[in-house]
């Protein structure tokens, strides 16, 4: 007799797992599959785990400050038991930068007055005031390390954006087996070590899934949330050709730096949006600082097979490292530069996919673009909202449910995650979203 549940996650990532919560608080018999071993031990694992309110998009935005109340208070958002233990969320603030490409800022600041998210602006001299090691040099645009140009400064950034509601978590993993935790406690089930092979059909709607060693598992609904591996389990599905949107994995590094000497970063640095480096950068735990990249057109992007890409640090980690070195020349750089390879799961317009699909009960909660982590609370909401909007009889294409937002007085049109949709050019096509 095959195992029957009411609903099937692929993948048991932060966002499979929020899903996996929700679906099961409402009482309905959740299963999550996750090929690896544990929960949260895919891109989620590597993330640099920034939680921040500002988006390029008003909705973007929106979506982040709701999930912001859930990372202040993670212990109630997860249920959690007295003395369990938890990741946790720092708070220490983030910063922009600001400059012609990316209109100084002006489209954030408007966005964060219209849902009255806080922010300062920082001159040169209050950057230097607040954080002593920087060097508020402008230097976009980015150059490879042998450009005679690499690290010459036009000038200094006339201010920054600084967002105080912001920080980053301790331990992404860590915080998927939380909300794992979580969903355990409202019956859940969770098989690790088992990939999800097929997606079977009946009568024109999803029936279930089949798993590597042929069992088939039946359910009237299953969600992709593989992460990276989106695009194949809706190949298998067979959903790709009915949707305008489309996700693909890219290869990203984060290396990681040790902080400049006598300079405390873990308690006195700050994240930074930083696309005048073409990049990011957070204090981390241990007293370094971690530096992503920005997507620019001096790097090009490295688009790869989820199941067969170098998962090791190239010289692109030390490109990034000194990039990072500009804001902080006093930051020594080792030989072996350390860091992590990993992979986002990039939609078209850098904007995440929160939808149905063209095959009945087949959902999908992915292309979260390097940005999703902080989003994961209330994409779990939103999905189990969705799939019983659309379970219910309700055409979710052409009337496209408005979810209303938890913690923020703000109705959110979904159409804005649909796979229909045309691209947003409001988008900054990069990690910020
Ligand atoms: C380097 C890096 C830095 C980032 N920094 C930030 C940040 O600062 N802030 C932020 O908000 N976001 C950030 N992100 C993005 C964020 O981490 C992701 O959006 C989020 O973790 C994606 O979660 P997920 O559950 O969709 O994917 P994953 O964590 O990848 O989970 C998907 C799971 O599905 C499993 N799976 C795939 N195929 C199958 C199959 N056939 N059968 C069974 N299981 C399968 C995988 O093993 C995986 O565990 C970053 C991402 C990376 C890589």
């Amino acid at each position: 007799m095959s195992k029957t549940y009411d609903a099937i996650i692929v993948g048991a990532g932060i966002i499979g797992c929020a899903i996996a919560f929700e679906m099961s608080k409402s009482g309905k018999k959740v299963l999550c599959i996750e090929k690896n071993g544990a929960a949260g031990s895919g891109s989620t694992s590597n993330s640099c785990a920034i939680i921040r309110t500002h988006y390029s998009t008003l909705y973007g935005a929106a979506l982040a400050k709701s999930n912001y109340y859930f990372w202040e208070n993670w212990a109630e958002y997860l249920e959690a038991k007295k003395n369990e233990e938890l990741a946790t969320y720092r708070e220490v603030g983030c910063l922009f930068t600001c400059f012609e490409k990316n209109q100084f800022g002006y489209k954030l600041e408007e966005i964060a007055n219209k849902l009255d998210i806080p922010y300062e602006v920082w001159t040169p001299n209050k950057m230097k005031e607040k954080l002593p090691i920087i060097n508020p040099g402008h230097f976009y645009p980015p150059k490879k390390i042998d450009d005679s140009n690499f690290g010459t400064k036009n000038g200094d950034m006339r201010y920054v954006l600084f967002f105080p509601k912001a920080g980053y978590v301790n331990d992404p993993m860590f915080a998927t087996q939380n909300i794992q935790s979580a969903a355990e406690r409202k019956n859940a089930h969770f098989i690790f070590g088992s990939k999800v092979t097929s997606i079977n059909k009946s009568n024109g709607k999803v029936s279930g899934v089949s798993i590597d060693n042929n069992e088939k598992i039946l359910a009237p609904v299953v969600v992709n949330a593989s992460g990276p591996h989106s695009f194949k389990i809706n190949k298998m599905a067979g959903v790709t050709d009915g949707m305008n949107i489309k996700t693909r994995a890219l290869r990203v590094e984060v290396a990681h730096v040790p902080s400049p000497k006598d300079f405390d970063f873990e308690k006195g640095g700050y994240i930074c949006s930083d696309d005048d480096i073409s990049g990011y950068w957070r204090p981390e735990v241990g007293n370094r600082i971690l530096i992503g990249s920005h997507e620019n057109d001096c790097d090009p992007s490295e688009w790869v097979d989820p199941d067969n890409y170098n998962n090791q640090i190239t010289e692109k980690s030390r490109l990034q490292a000194m990039r990072g070195a500009q804001r902080f020349p006093k930051m020594g750089i080792p030989n072996n530069v350390q860091g992590i390879a990993d992979l986002y799961d990039v939609a078209d317009d850098w904007i995440p996919i929160y939808d149905k699909s063209d095959l009945p009960g087949f959902y999908m909660a992915i292309g979260t673009s390097g940005n999703q982590f902080k989003n994961a609370p209330v994409a779990g909401k939103m999905m189990k909202e969705l799939i019983d909007y659309v379970e219910s009889g309700n055409n979710h294409d052409t009337d496209p449910m408005q979810y209303k937002l938890p913690n923020i007085n703000f109705k959110l049109d979904m159409s804005y995650c649909s796979r229909l949709r045309e691209i947003n050019q409001e988008s900054s096509f990069s990690v910020v979203g």
